[in-house]
């Protein structure tokens, strides 16, 4: 039967050692130094579990992490870091799948913004006054930075305070960071998906596989919906709901926007950018890129506009195609035109390809209709592209059942961090920052949860 119990606690990951104690042979997991009889849970109640249910193994941690990106990961930092010991699970083969497909086009770790106008990039319904405040000042742009040298990775600043690793790359720095957590002692069981928490002292969980554990403390932070090809799926929202933790359902964030273009559009811009533009949707206002794409937009100035689209009943954007000119000057570089006012647009306007192909769906017979077009061009659209293809997501956790250590006041001892709490910030570096933030602060309280046991 020992034997039988060794083989089946490997299979779940956990290799354990059969160690004497005083009392009783416990089982004890090799890194966690912790019995299986703690809690009650002895080598006898383990081979009851065992005979029972084949596939389910019962191990304890003190806390467990659930979901490898970077807010798991750097809760789990943080925690192990204060001498806790940290098991990390996720539902993939791998950790920081989403890391890595942001490290694709140039990993934006942070931005260099001053902290008065960081701290207005992160929003979301019934944000507790000052939390992105205290969050930020725990852990900002330069502890990113800081923490990113300490692995050996420089980073530079780029054009709108854009932090980047200087190889530009998400690999080299998750690989350090996952030797470091290894070093720290943490514990990494993948292939391991959530399914269900009952909380209690300690809680349990269980897992697709059949696994099952308990832990002193709990940290979720299993990301938001868009790429569900990494592993953050959204689906853990209805077991939360199932536990009564108030949600707010997930949305596609920094997404393009569906638009249907007529084909001699995109004959002539799709791929196309509309570059030194403003946009506005309602009351807010976006300068930047925007891309024709054959779905519509895509683009930062449309990511920016996003809380203020998805607030409309019937959303649409109004784009300044030449914001440095005033109506009443472009009119006047058209004075001695008499016909033709699109194609000589082109040369006296400096009109872009795209906007020139967006503007020609009209014929335009004066220049002044054509100069209040070029300044206020509405394009009504029809709904954001599907949140799998969105760089993030708003939505998730609502703050109100979150006390300022991020725990869900219903549940002692259970925490959340990263992009799953509701909580939204556009392009440019300010997601990962946020992630960090978070990943920082529930590392710290759950490691003070459990050391105070
Ligand atoms: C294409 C792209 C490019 C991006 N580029 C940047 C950038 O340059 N800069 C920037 O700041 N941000 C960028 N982002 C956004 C950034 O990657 C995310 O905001 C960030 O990864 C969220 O971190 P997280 O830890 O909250 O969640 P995630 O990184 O989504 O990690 C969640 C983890 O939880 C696991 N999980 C989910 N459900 C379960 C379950 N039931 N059981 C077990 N495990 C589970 C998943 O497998 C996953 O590993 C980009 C995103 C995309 C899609």
């Amino acid at each position: 039967m020992a034997l039988l119990g060794m083989a089946l606690l490997e299979t779940a990951g956990c290799f354990g050692t059969r160690e004497r104690f005083p009392a009783k042979a416990v089982w004890r997991c090799a890194s966690h130094r912790t019995p299986y009889s703690h809690r009650g849970i002895d080598r006898t109640a383990g081979v009851a579990i065992i005979r029972a249910f084949p596939n389910t193994l019962h191990a304890h941690t003190q806390l467990a992490v659930i979901g490898g990106g970077p807010a798991g990961l750097r809760a789990a930092e943080v925690a192990a870091a204060a001498g806790v010991r940290v098991t990390l699970f996720d539902a993939q083969l791998s950790a920081g799948r989403k890391f890595l497909v942001a490290g694709k086009g140039g990993l934006n770790l942070t931005n260099n913004e001053a902290p008065e106008r960081l701290v207005t990039r992160y929003t979301g319904p019934a944000q507790p006054a000052g939390i992105w405040r205290g969050l930020l000042a725990d852990f900002d742009a330069d502890a990113l930075r800081a923490w990113a040298a300490g692995l050996g990775v420089e980073t530079f600043q780029s054009s709108g305070g854009r932090i980047y690793p200087l190889a530009l790359k998400a690999a080299p720095l998750l690989r350090r960071w996952i030797g470091r957590l290894r070093d720290l002692g943490v514990r990494f069981e993948m292939n391991h998906r959530w399914t269900s928490l009952v909380p209690g002292t300690p809680h349990r969980l269980a897992f697709g596989n059949g696994t099952s554990v308990t832990a002193d403390a709990v940290v979720f932070a299993l990301g938001g919906a868009s790429w569900p090809q990494t592993g953050s799926d959204g689906a853990w929202m209805r077991h939360f709901e199932t536990l009564g933790i108030a949600c707010h359902p997930l949305a596609p964030a920094n997404c393009g926007w569906n638009h249907p273009w007529p084909p001699e559009v995109l004959a002539a811009a799709e791929g196309q950018p509309l570059k030194n533009i403003q946009v506005r949707a309602g009351d807010a206002t976006a300068t930047g890129e925007l891309l024709i794409t054959r779905h519509g937009f895509e683009g930062g100035a449309i990511y920016q506009l996003g809380p203020a689209l998805r607030g409309m009943r019937e959303p649409a954007i109004a784009i300044d195609f030449k914001p440095t000119f005033s109506h009443a000057r472009l009119v006047a570089k058209m004075e001695s035109v008499r016909r033709g006012f699109l194609a000589e647009s082109k040369v006296r306007w400096r009109l872009s390809d795209a906007a020139f192909a967006i503007l020609a769906r009209n014929s335009w017979h004066d220049a002044a209709a054509l100069a209040s077009e070029v300044k206020h061009c509405v394009i009504p659209l029809d709904g954001p592209r599907p949140i799998g293809e969105a760089i993030s997501s708003a939505g998730g956790v609502c703050w109100s059942g979150l006390d300022a250590t991020l725990m869900v006041t219903h549940y002692p001892g259970i925490f959340v961090a990263g992009e799953m709490i509701d909580w939204e910030a556009p392009t440019g570096g300010f997601l990962m920052q946020g992630c960090f933030a978070t990943g920082s602060r529930v590392g710290r309280s759950a490691a003070a949860w459990v050391t105070a046991l």
